[in-house]
C-alpha cells in the first residue's frame, strides 16, 4: 500500500535528498559530543548531513533533513507559493491511520532497554545537560477515547531507559493530567526516524483530538499506516526507524535542561516528568534522526505550519490578507510579515490587531502591499524604510502574553509592536512606484555575457 507513496519513510526522502545532491557525508567515526552538532549545523540549509558509525556505534544519524523551504514543498509534490494552502487543506481533511499488524518498525524488538549502549545520542549545544532526543514524535493516547497527539518534546537521555521531558500544558499534557492525578502511569511512545511529512503534521496547529497522523495521511494523499506498541495500545508510524514505548511515571519529577532552544537561547533545568522505557523497538538498519536547536530544520517545522494557521486566521476576517510569513530571523515564531491588498485606510492596523490574536508568540507584526516579497526580509526592510512613519503607523501594545523563551520579556508577559509599512490609500501611485529596468528580469546572461575577457585598453595599458 505505501508503495504507491513518493517518500513513505524517512529512508525513502534521505535518498531523495541524496540523488539530488542535497546530502554531504561526514567520515565514520565524528564524536556524539559537539562536533556532530558543530558539522551539521556548518551546513545548516545548505545540505543535509549523514553520519556514518559516529562514535563507532552501528545506527547512523542524519540530521537537517526539511532544512530549506524548497525540500519541505518538493516533498508535498508543490511549489513554495502552494505551502500553506496545501499544509491547510490537508488540516482541513484529515485521513484516518490505517492500522496494520506487521510493521517494519517492529522487526527488531528490545525489552532489556539501554539507549546509551544502542543509540547515538548527540549532546548539541554548549551548555545542554547532556545528550538529547531532539527529533522523538512523543505519541501520548487518550485513554477514554482512543484519540491521539503528536507533539515534539525535547528528550533528555537521564538514564539507561530513563528520560526527561518536558510536556507543556497542551494536549499530550491535558490527556496525561487525570491518569496523573489517578496515580498511574501514563503510556506513550516515542517515534525517531519518519517521513518528512509526518515531520511536518506533527507541529500542525490541530484542536485537541485531532491526530497529527490523520493530517499526515492527508498530506500524503492516503492514509499512514500505524501499528499498536507491542508493550501499550498506542499507535505508532509503521515505517518509521525506531520506537521508545515507555510510560510517563506518576508523580515523579526530576531535573532536566538546561537544552538550547529554537529562539537560540536555553531553557533552563528544573523538575519536570520523567519517563521509563520498556521497549525499544526498531527497522533493520535504522536512521537516527537529530535536529538542532535553533537550527533551520527546527525553524521551519515550527514556522510553516503555524503560518498556514495563521494565514487561515486571518483570511476568515480579512480578504485583503495575500501571504504570511513568520521570518527565520525572528526564530520562526515571533516576527510576522503580511502581505496584503489594502483597500481601506486603517486596514493594516486592524491586521495587525488580529495577528497577535492568532498565536500568543507572535511578538511584531509588520504589514506590507502586494509589490513585497514577505519571503524576503530585506524588502520588508525596505518597505519599512520607505512606507513608515512611527508616529502614524506604529501599534504597542504593553503587558501582554508572549513567549516563554523570549528572554527580553518577563516570563512570558511583555509588550506587542506593529508597523503598518504600507502605502496610504489613495497615495499618487507615482510616488511610491518602484524603480523597474526594462529586460533585467528576462535578459539572457548566457547569450550576451562574453566568455573572456575582451581587449579593454583601458585595463590592458598603464
Ligand atoms: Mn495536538
Amino acid at each position: 500500500m505505501t508503495d504507491t507513496l513518493r517518500f513513505p519513510s524517512l529512508r525513502s526522502w534521505v535518498r531523495h535528498l541524496v540523488a539530488e545532491d542535497h546530502v554531504a557525508f561526514a567520515n565514520p567515526g565524528v564524536s556524539l559530543k559537539y562536533e556532530l552538532a558543530a558539522i551539521a549545523s556548518r551546513l545548516d540549509g545548505h545540505k543535509a548531513t549523514l553520519f556514518p558509525s559516529p562514535a563507532g556505534m552501528d545506527i547512523p544519524v542524519v540530521s537537517g533533513v526539511v532544512g530549506r523551504r524548497e525540500w519541505i514543498a518538493d516533498a508535498l509534490g508543490v511549489s513554495e507559493t502552494e505551502l500553506l494552502d496545501s499544509f491547510m487543506a490537508a488540516s482541513n481533511n484529515p485521513i484516518p491511520c490505517a492500522e496494520v499488524t506487521n510493521a517494519p518498525v517492529q522487526t527488531n524488538v528490545q525489552r532489556d532497554v539501554d539507549i546509551f549502549k544502542h543509540l547515538p545520542l548527540p549532546t548539541h549545544a554548549a551548555e545542554d545537560s547532556g545528550p538529547y532526543i531532539t527529533a522523538g514524535l512523543l505519541i501520548a493516547r487518550n485513554p477514554d477515547t482512543g484519540a491521539q497527539n503528536v507533539s515534539i518534546n525535547r528528550l533528555q537521555a537521564s538514564g539507561p531507559d530513563r528520560l526527561g521531558v518536558l510536556i507543556l500544558p497542551r494536549h499530550a499534557h491535558h490527556y496525561l493530567e487525570p491518569v496523573e492525578a489517578r496515580g498511574e502511569d501514563f503510556p506513550v511512545a516515542i517515534v525517531i526516524g519518519v517521513d518528512p511529512l509526518t515531520l511536518l503534521a506533527s507541529q500542525a496547529i490541530a484542536p485537541l483530538d485531532q491526530d497529527e497522523l490523520e493530517i499526515a495521511g492527508a498530506l500524503h494523499g492516503q492514509a499512514l499506516e500505524v501499528v499498536k506498541c507491542v508493550t501499550s495500545d498506542v499507535r505508532v508510524p509503521a515505517h518509521a526507524e525506531i520506537v521508545l514505548e515507555g510510560r510517563v511515571l506518576a508523580g515523579v519529577r526530576e531535573p532536566e535542561g538546561p537544552f538550547g532552544e529554537f529562539p537560540k537561547y536555553y531553557g533552563p533545568r528544573s523538575d519536570k516528568h520523567v519517563i521509563q522505557i520498556d521497549a525499544v523497538t526498531m527497522r533493520q538498519n535504522p536512521l537516527f534522526h537529530t535536529i538542532l536547536g535553533g537550527g533551520l530544520e527546527h525553524l521551519l517545522l515550527g514556522s510553516i505550519p503555524r503560518e498556514a494557521t495563521i494565514l487561515a486566521h486571518l483570511r476568515r476576517t480579512f480578504t485583503s490578507v495575500l501571504d504570511v510569513h513568520l521570518s527565520l530571523g525572528g526564530v520562526g515564531r515571533y516576527h510576522l510579515y503580511v502581505k496584503i491588498n489594502k483597500r481601506q485606510r486603517g486596514e493594516a492596523k486592524n491586521i495587525i490587531m488580529g495577528a497577535f490574536s492568532a498565536h500568543y508568540d507572535i511578538k511584531h507584526v509588520t504589514v506590507v502591499d502586494d509589490d513585497v516579497d514577505v519571503h524576503d526580509p530585506e524588502m520588508v526592510e525596505w518597505a519599512l524604510a520607505t512606507r513608515f512613519q512611527a508616529d502614524r503607523d506604529l501599534v504597542i501594545v504593553p503587558n501582554a502574553q508572549g513567549s516563554k523563551l523570549d528572554p527580553s520579556n518577563d516570563d512570558g508577559f511583555g509588550a506587542k509592536m506593529g508597523m503598518d509599512a504600507t502605502k496610504p490609500v489613495g497615495a499618487d501611485p507615482f510616488t511610491f512606484l518602484q524603480t523597474r529596468i526594462p529586460g533585467e528580469d528576462t535578459v539572457d546572461l548566457g547569450a550576451v555575457l562574453a566568455g573572456e575577457r575582451p581587449a579593454i585598453a583601458a585595463l590592458d595599458d598603464d
